[in-house]
């Protein structure tokens, strides 16, 4: 078997894209482990994208922090910001003519349309969306857009900025958005009624979630995205970005969540879990990457 140290044999290219916002736990580590397996498995790449976007969240010790315990866990990478590369800069903040350049395009094709509605829409695009297990938004997804400022019929707007409004994607009401998921099959959501129109671009002036993860995944040559089963919305929601700015798909594989005794899927908020804390408590990669967390640690 390749290993991640020698330079990839083949044109899989995979990433690991944490948001910098809170302390990695068990459930960061098991999906990394396996993207960084599967890279290691086809000879591919793995890139490390630091997803830190969000300026009110994001903070620089935890971007650290992140690729400390990656790398304790034993998970190695080709390009990041720590090693730079040909797609750098591998950080979201330093990437802004990129998300530009997307929300230009969509404007011009007139996928988007200005948006005046309230700050509570805002604060959810742009984290990841994330959804509990049980398949319900948890209070960080992105609500269904009631359609306000949408106007009657798909219309090219001009502007020479986006700062000021929040850009929304007009989804195709109706339309059936199927993928087959490596790891969970078939998928099939309902634009329109899964999802609405979503933020591709804040009022505050930053780009979303959305919008930045498909720009970088086509600059950064992803071929396979894998991640948590938490985005397979998102999945939905980036097949018509990429569709809108002629991307071409990369292949997904989303691992199932770990959840807690609630039935809860892991967050940043449960820090006895964080990978910080386990080491501390003397747990080594292996309990981490194989115990039957979290009841038994
Ligand atoms: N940065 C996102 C998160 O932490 C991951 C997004 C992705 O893998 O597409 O949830």
């Amino acid at each position: 078997m390749a290993s991640l140290f020698s330079s990839p044999t083949s044109s899989y290219r995979g990433r690991l894209a944490p948001s910098p916002t809170g302390y990695l736990h068990v459930g960061h580590a098991r999906t990394f482990w396996t993207a960084w397996q599967r890279a290691r498995d086809a000879g591919g790449a793995l890139v490390m994208r630091m997803e830190d976007l969000d300026p009110d969240r994001s903070r620089v010790e935890y971007a650290q922090a992140a690729m400390e315990d990656l790398r304790w866990l034993g998970i190695r990478w080709h390009e990041g910001p720590d090693k730079g590369g040909p797609y750098a800069p591998y950080v979201q903040s330093q990437r802004r003519d990129v998300y530009l350049a997307a929300w230009r395009k969509l404007l011009e094709g007139g996928f988007i349309y200005p948006c005046r509605c309230s700050r509570k829409d805002l604060a959810a695009a742009l984290s990841a969306p994330h959804e509990s297990v049980r398949g319900e938004q948890d209070a960080d997804d992105e609500l269904t857009y009631p359609g306000t400022c949408r106007p009657a019929q798909p219309t090219v707007f001009t502007a020479h900025e986006p700062k000021g409004v929040n850009w929304r994607f007009r989804v195709p009401d109706g339309e059936a958005i199927e993928f087959n998921d490596l790891n969970l099959g078939p998928q099939r959501y309902i634009a329109g009624r899964d999802f609405g129109d979503f933020v591709v671009w804040r009022r505050d002036d930053v780009p979303s979630y959305q919008l930045a993860c498909v720009a970088d995944d086509a600059a950064m040559r992803i071929t396979e995205v894998v991640r948590g089963a938490d985005l397979l919305k998102s999945t939905a929601r980036q097949i018509l970005l990429n569709r809108a700015l002629g991307y071409a798909n990369p292949a997904w594989f989303h691992c199932r969540l770990i959840v807690d005794q609630h039935g809860r899927r892991l967050a940043k908020r449960h820090d006895a879990l964080s990978l910080r804390a386990l080491r501390r408590r003397g747990l080594t990669p292996l309990n981490i990457l194989s115990a039957d967390l979290p009841e038994n640690i």
